[in-house]
Formats: structure tokens, sequence, C-alpha cells
């Protein structure tokens, strides 16, 4: 444990908080010390992405326009950016792409009166302390509201409670109110480019009265401190000091028996990061029912294809050829025979396949009791 004497801060930002945060040594390295920073691709690859966002949506603004943005400008602006970080890797080039079309297409139309500001600059007086910011895009939503956009290239999608509790979103509410008297609501928008989804949460005033104690007390600490202590975490393999610092160098040669000290806070965090995404897969499974049905089925799709369900179950739907298995390919040569109207006859697998909807009110009202859904029965029994 090495002991400095206090320093005085130019000014606070969210970053060097959040860095003293996570690991009190690396704040020392990088603001205290001043060492030199070694960015990894992680971070390099974040700010490429930003840069080219930045600069699409200030085009748009410049040249006052109103419709969806350029695939070929961003692509032609990522290419610039990509070679000034001199970045290097097909693969992550070909995400970056993949980010970026996804976000155009996700964006669909821009009105230059929509975006209030793109990376807005704002100077906060917290306490003795000046917290210094930028905004990647606040936009208009109506007269009595704008929405704060951050971009996030992370991998992993933010839990609930880190949105509802981000510093970093305080301190940007706090800052739009003052830039923007008459926003009464402000929503917070995480704009997870990776995912194409939008976390959003909100602000009470006591909370954002809680964030700016809470920064000027962490401000107070990172002066007053005498001893940075490294802090092992999950982000230490993105860390730009990580090759100065002794304790990640002790673990890497296994002098350590874990990089995270606490495993039970990393599997519970990992769990509930999947919980989003598994929400997003949900809602786009069910889709194909609502629409194939023409109504609203009701019925969650079945997690094993029906022809794998249990037995009774395969006796109540009858012969094979009502299953949505699909039949197996044709292996009869091509002939006249194997056409048109004699087609069932001569071919099995194309009879299934052609075989025309039965429309026996009987029978389709014994199915409709069967299985308790006429859309349901339709999809099983004519495909
Ligand atoms: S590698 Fe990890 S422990 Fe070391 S300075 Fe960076 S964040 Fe701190």
């Amino acid at each position: 444990m090495t002991t400095v004497a206090p320093f005085k801060n130019q000014h606070l930002s969210y970053s060097r908080l959040s860095r003293f945060e996570t690991c009190p040594l690396s704040y020392r390295l990088h603001y205290i010390e001043k060492q030199q920073a070694e960015p990894g691709l992680p971070l390099r690859f974040g700010k490429t992405i930003h840069a080219v966002l930045e600069r699409l949506i200030k085009e748009v603004v410049d040249d006052e326009r109103t419709g969806p943005l350029s695939e070929e400008r961003a692509i032609e602006l990522y290419r610039e950016a990509w070679g000034a970080e001199r970045l290097t890797g097909m693969d992550v080039f070909a995400e970056g792409l993949a980010i970026l079309r996804r976000f155009i297409a996700e964006q669909g139309v821009v009105d230059h009166r929509d975006v209030l500001a793109i990376e807005k600059e704002f100077r906060l007086p917290v306490g003795p302390f000046e917290v210094l910011g930028f905004i990647d895009r606040v936009d208009w939503i109506d007269d009595e509201a704008v929405e704060v956009i951050d971009y996030k290239t992370n991998h992993q999608l933010f839990t609930r409670d880190e949105v509802d509790t981000s510093l970093q979103m305080s301190l940007y509410e706090v800052a739009v109110r003052r830039l923007w008297p008459w926003a009464k609501k402000v929503k917070l928008t995480f704009w997870m480019l990776r995912h194409g989804v939008r976390q959003v949460t909100t602000r009470t005033e006591e909370q954002l009265a809680d964030a700016l104690a809470y920064v000027e007390t962490l401000g107070r600490q990172t002066e007053t401190a005498t001893a940075y202590p490294a802090r092992l975490n999950t982000n230490c393999s993105y860390c730009d000091h990580r090759k100065q610092c002794p304790a990640y160098a002790d673990a890497l040669k296994g002098k350590r028996e874990f990089i995270v000290e606490d495993l039970v806070a990393v599997v519970a965090v990992a769990a509930e990061r999947v919980e989003p995404a598994r929400g997003l897969r949900r809602r786009v499974r069910l889709r194909p029912w609502r629409l194939d049905g023409g109504r609203l089925c009701g019925r969650r799709l079945r997690s094993r294809p029906r022809h794998l369900a249990g037995s009774a179950a395969r006796r109540r739907r009858g012969p094979p050829h009502l299953l949505r298995r699909p039949p197996p390919p044709c292996s009869h040569p091509p002939s006249s025979l194997h056409s048109g109207q004699h087609r069932s006859r001569w071919c099995p697998a194309s009879t299934a396949r052609h075989r025309p909807p039965c429309r026996s009110p009987v029978r389709a009202a014994r199915r409709r009791s069967r299985n308790g859904c006429s859309a349901h029965t339709r999809r099983a029994t004519y495909r």
C-alpha cells in the first residue's frame, strides 16, 4: 500500500469519480501521477463509434435536414475514425459496421429540429468543486420533456439497479435541468448499441440531491485519501494502467487465486444481465403466433417441437401429416405424374405438404375443443 500527499482536483467528472470508486490505484496512476495510459481495444473501439455517431447526427443538424441517416456516409466516417484510432482486426471492423447499420435502422428518420445538442459540455458547481461533463445527445420530446441519450458499446446490458442508480445519468439530469430550465421531465436513456436496446430511467428530486451530496463527498475523498489501494475487479483486463499495476501482474502470475474477489456478486449480476435479453427473445418468439392466427392466441410458444412432446399428446394430435414437423424431402424422380393434381397420389412427401385444408365442420369443432384455440388448431392441422 503506497502513501501519497493529498492533492487538489482541477475539476471533477463522472469518469474521475467512477475511476476512484472502481479502483483507487488506477485513480492515483492516472490523475495524480499522470502516468501514460494505454487504452485497450474496447475503449478505443467505443471512442471510434462515438465519433462516427456524433458526426453523423451533427451533419444532419448543421445541414438542417430531416430524413433517414445515410449508411454510405456512416461507413465513410467509420473508416476515417478507424484509421485515426489505428485499430486493426477484421472481426472488430465488421462488428462496428453491424453496430452502425443497426443504429441507422433503429434511429429511423431524424428531424434536425428534434436534436437540441450533441456532445454538450456542462459545468456544474457542486460544493467546492466544479463537475465537468459532456452529454452525447439531448433530444426534444415535447414542450415539457427532453431525452438525454448516452451511447454505450458495452458487451453486457446494465442491470435495472445499475440503470436506476447511475451517477452519470443523475449528473446529466442536473445539468440538463440547468441548461433547459423549461424541461419539467427528463428521460434518461442508455442506448446499448451492441444489443439494439434502450435502457431508460428517470430520477426524482430526492435522488438528484442525494447524487450531488455523494459527488461532493467522493470528491473530498479523492483529495484527502492517504492511500490508494489496488482493487481487482472484472474490468481489470480493460484498465488502461494494467501494465503499471503490481496487483494485476500478481494476479496474472497466479499469486492471487481469483482476479475477482466477490464471486457471489459476479454470479448474481451476470444472471440479472441475462434477464432483459431473455425477455426480448420471448417477445420475438410470441409474435409469429399473433400474426399467423390473425388474432392474439394467448398461448406461449412451446419450448419443445410438438412432435417431441409426450406420447399421449402425440396420439391426440393424430397422424403424422398433422404435425408441424416439415415432411421429408421428396425422393421421387421428376415425371409428368409427379406434379399437379396427381402429386398427392404418387408422392407421400408431397401429399403431406400439399394436402388441401379439411373443411369438415365436425372435425374442425372436435379439434377446437381438443386444443381450445382455433388459431392454434388451424396452424397445426394444415401445415
Ligand atoms: S488493473 Fe485493476 S487493480 Fe490494477 S490499477 Fe487497473 S483497475 Fe486497479
